[in-house]
């Protein structure tokens, strides 16, 4: 069924001699590009990215995604075409890498469900960009081209197996094995945002309660902060608060910084809510690496020291592979040092290529979908 959705794109490809991609039957001596889309909550960012991650070009476009998907997928497309047209005569394009909020089905192309895209649910995005471009399209989870981008150029560029948790407005997650994004049946796995922490916890948008998202996110950090204020516990935050009418997560962490009590213990709750998951997902997977990203994660230092604390406390996986005390520094955070022999050693560090994360990994798609499809592909023309 969902096959003839596929079939009439490509089809239409055929028809529209659109965009070909070079992936079959092109000279090898040329250089290799991609273009990476990040289709965030609040704005649209595409990149030309070569095969060793240097950005060719990017492209920030002011759509708001709240005016509706067919305005963004247009002005999405109008900018990869731009970027394809200006780069294809220098380099062989690999093809298009698109992250997106949500879940996603792989097969379908689906986007089943983003809270940060309203009414995108069960939209055909892989299909009506397809149709557009008259090219094919890989679909991520934006968290999971974040795991990506950070594995390819980031934080654990020199590990093949690491995990991801993207702290934002919301919490995401992404898991790399050999390189490759681990996608469970559908390509739902890793929603490490919504693994419970509390048992009774806040209500969270997923219909669980308790979940990580609801303790670590930015909007739970401002949210802890309003409850705390309400509590009379912390009456500095209650300045701040009335003072500034964009009061958000960032003022949180300037005052922990500066050594509000309530603003440190918020942090603390946060270091402790990443500490049980990772202290998890190093019992269950053995990982060498697991990096910290997102917006919040620039509150490192705040929350660093309580979630190594967490996890140190409730897993024996992680005690019996952390690091010597020469790779933490003093606040008990990891030091990030190429020269260690960090593959035998649990590293749980902050992520390095900040927002731009996501748009990387997205580029870095096509890159490693290319290498597997490429026989068959070959085939199918024959
Ligand atoms: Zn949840």
């Amino acid at each position: 069924m969902c096959n003839s959705h596929s079939e009439r794109a490509r089809i239409k490809l055929k028809l529209q001699g659109g965009i070909i991609l070079d992936q079959t039957g092109v000279k090898t001596d040329m250089p290799t590009f991609a273009i990476g889309v990040d289709l965030g909550g609040t704005n649209l960012r595409i990149a030309a990215v070569d095969q060793h991650g240097k950005v060719l070009e990017k492209i920030t476009t002011g759509t708001e995604v709240t005016r509706g998907r067919d305005k963004v997928i247009h002005e999405m497309c109008m900018a990869i075409q731009e970027l394809v047209a200006k780069f294809r005569s220098s380099g062989h394009l690999a093809g298009i890498g698109v992250g997106v909020p949500g879940i996603i089905d792989m097969q379908s192309g689906m986007l089943r469900e983003s809270p940060n895209l309203p009414g995108w649910q069960d939209y055909p995005v892989k299909e009506e960009i397809e149709i557009r471009l008259g090219a094919s399209v890989v679909l991520e989870n934006d968290a999971n081209a974040a795991a990506l981008g950070e594995q390819w150029l980031g934080a654990a560029s020199h590990v093949d197996d690491m995990c991801m948790i993207t702290l934002g407005t919301g919490v995401g997650g992404g898991i790399v094995l050999q390189g490759r994004i681990w996608h469970g049946m559908t390509g739902m796995a890793n929603e490490l945002g919504h693994i419970t922490v509390e048992p009774d916890g806040v209500p969270c948008g997923c219909g669980s309660f308790g979940c990580l998202e609801q303790y670590a996110s930015a909007t739970a950090v401002k949210r802890m902060a309003i409850e705390a204020v309400a509590k009379g516990e912390a009456p500095e935050l209650g300045r701040a608060m009335n003072e500034d009418p964009e009061f958000s997560a960032k003022v949180v962490y300037q005052m922990s910084v500066q050594g509000d009590e309530p603003a440190r213990n918020i942090f603390g709750v946060v270091g402790r809510a990443i500490g049980i998951v990772v202290a998890d997902l190093v019992n269950i997977f053995n990982l060498p690496m697991y990096v910290i990203g997102g917006g919040v994660s620039s509150a490192w230092e705040a929350f660093a020291p309580s979630l190594l604390e967490e996890v140190r406390k409730r897993s024996f996986v992680y005690r019996a592979t952390e690091p010597s005390s020469t790779t933490r520094g003093v606040s008990g955070t990891h030091v990030h040092d190429d020269s260690l022999p960090s593959r035998r050693t649990t590293i749980i560090t902050r992520a390095l290529l900040g927002s731009d994360a996501g748009l990387m990994g997205a580029a870095r798609l096509p890159m490693i979908a290319s290498a597997i499809k490429l026989p068959e592909q070959e085939l199918k023309r024959a």
